[in-house]
């Protein structure tokens, strides 16, 4: 019996976590927790009867402890519920699908718990790899990546740590804009934004992967992950989303890993490493699929994954400003207050404008959220009083 504690499970990537716990009687549910959604958590609380629950607020934890009355489930709310989950005696592994920065804390915790890492949570990597991978090391704790493309890479170098890496190929889809120019971008709507063509993700995301965003943050996550230099890390994009990334080798020898397009495979893969385990659903067939294709990105068009790589390279809390940038930028695209190409836009300004700091701290990346925020609020408080 292998226990669960499950950060953002309302969510994409932790419904779909629970429904591989629905295949997998050995896996037990400790903690379960979410921002806002609290019929679902309800509804998630009482099937698979975790210890402990958490949400964002408190007044929706009250709500929920009335709910609760007849279950004796622990209801707790805000940061300090979060890393009552991540850290629980009975949990063997932490899998961390909350959106946005908030997820580093509870990750901090629960690794200094000793607990293995289900990382779904890119944030955690892209802002604090430089404090969270030495952490890991230090409590011998593994981070697993739940991601299609970092568990596609950690699937190929299987066998090969001693083997030297040539590059790492991470694959992108390209999204729904794929091909099209930045003039073409201009007029783009929301509906257009959200409509993956291969994927089914959270809002976010899905707007990551229409800006090339989520490749840039993807490439950050990669450097962490797998220890390489920026300059061996090449994406490429591949419109199927049949090959989930690969790895080159000294000799030239490419090893990639193929699937449907479905996370409860590396959801899976991280949950029983180094095991495999029967996944329910249609199998990959090849001659079903015919043909995979390759194309270099267009990092002008896409200058947001262009973006990810200078502040990777300059570093510091240069990322951090990128991530922050893009997190708020998402969300006034999404509220529908600015337009698809002013994300980028957004992004660009923030790194030059906020504070950069070489070597942060925990508190200085979380100061450099706010500060980042703030940059934008007042960016657009003065072009929405313009008009
Ligand atoms: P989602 O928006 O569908 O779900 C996010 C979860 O976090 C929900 O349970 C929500 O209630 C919770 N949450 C949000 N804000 C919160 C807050 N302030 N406090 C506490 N809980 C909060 O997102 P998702 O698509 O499942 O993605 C989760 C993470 O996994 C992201 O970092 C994303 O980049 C990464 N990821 C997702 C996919 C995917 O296929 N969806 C693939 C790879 C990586
Ligand atoms: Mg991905």
């Amino acid at each position: 019996m292998k226990s669960i504690s499950i950060l953002g499970s309302t969510g994409s990537i932790g419904t779909q976590t629970l429904s591989v716990v629905d295949e997998n009687t050995d896996l037990k549910v400790v903690a379960l927790t979410c921002g806002k959604n609290i019929s679902l958590m309800e509804k998630q609380a009482r099937k698979y009867k975790p210890k402990l629950v958490c949400v964002s607020g408190e007044e929706d934890a009250n709500s929920l402890r009335v709910a609760l009355k007849d279950t004796g489930i622990k209801v707790t709310s805000g940061m300090e519920g979060l890393i009552e989950a991540a850290t629980m005696e009975e949990a063997d592994i932490v899998l961390t699908a909350i959106v946005g920065m908030i997820g580093i804390r509870p990750t901090i915790a629960a690794i200094e718990k000793g607990k293995d890492i289900a990382l779904a949570n890119k944030e955690t990597l892209v802002t604090a790899g430089h404090l969270i991978i030495p952490l890991a090391k230090k409590h011998q704790v593994s981070i697993l990546p739940v991601d299609s493309e970092h568990s596609a890479i950690f699937q190929c170098l299987q066998g090969n740590r001693e083997n030297t890496v040539d590059k790492i190929l991470l694959t992108a889809s390209g999204g729904p804009f794929r091909g099209k120019s930045y003039e073409e971008l201009e007029h783009v709507t929301l509906e257009d934004a959200l409509h993956h063509p291969n994927w089914s993700m959270g809002k976010k995301i899905t707007i990551d992967s229409a800006t090339m965003v989520n490749k840039g943050l993807e490439v950050m996550e990669a450097r962490w992950l797998f220890d390489v230099p920026l300059s061996k890390i090449q994406v490429t994009v591949h419109p199927q989303s049949i090959l989930h990334s690969a790895v080159q080798f000294e000799d030239g020898a490419i090893i990639g890993q193929l699937g449907t397009p479905d996370m409860r495979l590396p959801i899976l893969y991280a949950l029983f490493y180094p095991h495999r385990r029967e996944l329910s659903g249609e199998k990959p067939d090849l001659f079903d699929i015919g043909s995979l294709t390759f194309e270099k990105p267009d990092f002008e068009t896409f200058y947001g994954l262009q973006l990810a790589f200078d502040a990777a390279n300059t570093g510091g809390n240069m990322p951090t400003i990128y991530n922050a940038a893009n997190e708020r930028a998402v969300a006034l695209f999404l509220q529908g207050r600015i337009s698809f190409l002013e994300i980028p836009e957004l992004i660009s300004k923030s790194m030059v404008e906020v504070d950069f700091c070489d070597d942060p701290t925990l508190e200085d990346i979380l100061e450099t959220e706010q500060n980042t925020y703030e940059f934008i609020n007042s960016v657009c408080f003065r072009k929405i009083k313009a008009y």
